[in-house]
């Protein structure tokens, strides 16, 4: 009948109100508010795209960008005009998806040229080991090089030194672990800094050393012209030794050996200690200090003992202990 037929239709709102319907909805406002919550603060400024959970990184990172920006407009001749993604890695995952293939500086932060793409691990999630104003500074150097390079090769104690140098990180266990190469004769060849990423702590903590010390050398031994003449040619696809042969007059081979010479000539035996010098301060004090606390704990202890002695008399010991008050009668006859 027709009228039956009418009867069973239901109005299409009410056909789409059946609970498939209604958990697909909320499945899919969960989706929308997780993935809120991983990029829950995007905004661009003048300088940089800030990705991240929340925008609470935002000043420390625009104040490091500012300053390697500063640096970088010295030592680059550059004017530095692009515009970076900056990410705030909240979770391991996150991290490893957004670095991909690129190699992590101290595993708290990479950069990926290619993509102005500089990825940071949260310092609200992950114990870094190093400030984060520091690792911006240190990524945002790499990007700024390679776009003055135009992306062609350059070696890798180049790029990990202006890095270092930009971000300013060397601080006396830079010091010490130069003393204790030269010492040691664990001086790297620079060319085998390209192997960075298959060394071990010592090994990678030298070589970022060295890397960061060639390329003070070189701008303080021949400035900032030739070190930019040496850039120049690395943008045109030259080799080292054709790069440093147009800039300072030596091939790779001779500079390797003028950087060895200055090398052994900073560093000895007796600048290990002189560059530790506050070590040893410190060592010093830390002793005295440790003496010092001893010795009043020790006073305080005996003083404490001296005056439980004159509250409870000992000579209860003697006595009955029951009843104190009596005197003993051993001496009576
Ligand atoms: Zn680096």
């Amino acid at each position: 009948m027709p009228s039956t037929v009418v009867l069973k239709a239901r109005p299409y709102y009410l056909g789409l109100m059946n609970k498939t319907f209604v958990l697909k909805i909320i499945f899919i406002l969960l989706l929308a508010v997780t993935a809120g919550g991983q990029t829950g603060f995007v905004r661009e400024y003048p300088l940089y795209k800030y990705y991240g959970a929340t925008g609470q990184f935002q000043p420390e990172i625009e104040r490091a960008v500012q300053d390697a920006r500063a640096r970088l407009i010295t030592i680059l001749n550059d004017t530095l005009r692009y515009q970076p993604d900056i990410h705030v890695a909240h979770s391991r995952e996150d991290f490893a998806r957004l670095t991909g293939t690129a190699f992590p500086d101290w595993g708290a932060a990479a950069a990926r040229p290619f993509e102005r793409l500089i990825v940071l691990k949260s310092p609200a999630h992950f114990n870094v080991g190093k400030p984060l104003a520091e690792l911006v500074k240190h990524e945002y150097a790499h990007l700024a090089l390679a776009d003055r390079v135009n992306g062609q090769w350059v070696p890798r104690w180049l790029d990990e030194g202006v890095a270092m140098y930009v971000s300013a990180e060397w601080d006396w266990t830079d010091n010490l672990a130069m003393g204790r190469a030269v010492v040691f004769r664990s001086i790297l060849a620079l060319h085998d800094i390209e192997k960075l990423n298959t060394f071990g702590e010592g090994q990678a903590q030298t070589a970022y050393a060295q890397s960061y010390l060639a390329v003070k050398y070189l701008l303080d031994r021949y400035g900032v012209g030739p070190f930019n003449v040496m850039l120049d040619q690395f943008r045109r696809r030259a080799t080292v030794d054709q790069a440093l042969t147009e800039a300072i007059g030596a091939t790779y081979i001779e500079f390797e050996e003028e950087f060895h010479t200055f090398l052994i000539g900073r560093y000895n035996l007796l600048s290990l200690f002189t560059d530790t010098y506050f070590l040893w301060i410190f060592l010093a004090l830390v002793v005295i200090v440790g003496f010092v606390l001893k010795t009043v704990r020790r006073h305080r202890y005996y003083k404490k003992w001296d005056e439980e002695e004159r509250y409870q008399s000992t000579d209860f010991d003697y006595g009955d202990p029951d009843q104190p008050e009596q005197i003993d009668d051993d001496d009576k006859p």
